[in-house]
């Protein structure tokens, strides 16, 4: 009889879904990123993997806000896919204007967005494209300068306390 009931309870317990998932990564891009967390020089990971966890939930975050405002301004397909190949590498300050370097992973170019404050307004202009609303200046617009914004009230929060 108390076989045949463990039997029975074993049939019907509900098959446990894994929580974690393995997956490899270059040496070097590991032996950095446990270089960060080990060197203190960021005190919010305490191990490798929170950072890159942290590393990919941001990604996924961008993939989505790009998905957003590419729904919210009416971008095409090809728009959207081609700003999912973006990704900003530098930011530099030359002669008062703000420039910001976007390599597009669709040709392996850089493209250099320049920012610059008019009366009221800020324009930003690719000079890769010589164009005030290609899809580096949309990237820049949508998704970078909030970003750089968050950071800036961070940073004098930060600087307050
Ligand atoms: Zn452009």
């Amino acid at each position: 009889m108390f076989v045949y009931l463990c039997v029975i309870i074993i049939t019907y317990m509900p098959e446990k879904k894994p929580r974690w998932k393995t997956v490899s990564i270059p040496v070097e891009v590991w032996e950095k990123t446990k270089y960060m967390v080990e060197s203190g020089e960021l005190d919010m990971y305490h191990t490798p993997s929170e950072f890159i966890i942290d590393a990919i939930r941001r990604r996924l975050d961008e993939l989505d806000k790009i998905k957003i405002v590419g729904e919210e301004y009416n971008l095409s397909e090809e728009e959207i896919k081609r700003m999912a190949k973006l990704e900003h590498t530098n930011i530099a300050v030359n002669g008062g204007k703000t420039i910001i370097a976007i390599k597009d992973h669709t040709d392996g170019r850089i493209y250099d967005v320049v920012l610059s404050r008019g009366h009221r307004h800020i324009h930003l202009f690719c000079m890769g494209d010589q164009s005030f609303d290609c899809v580096h200046v949309k990237y820049v617009w949508h998704i970078i300068l909030p970003r750089l914004k968050e950071y800036i009230e961070m940073y004098r929060k930060k600087r307050e306390k």
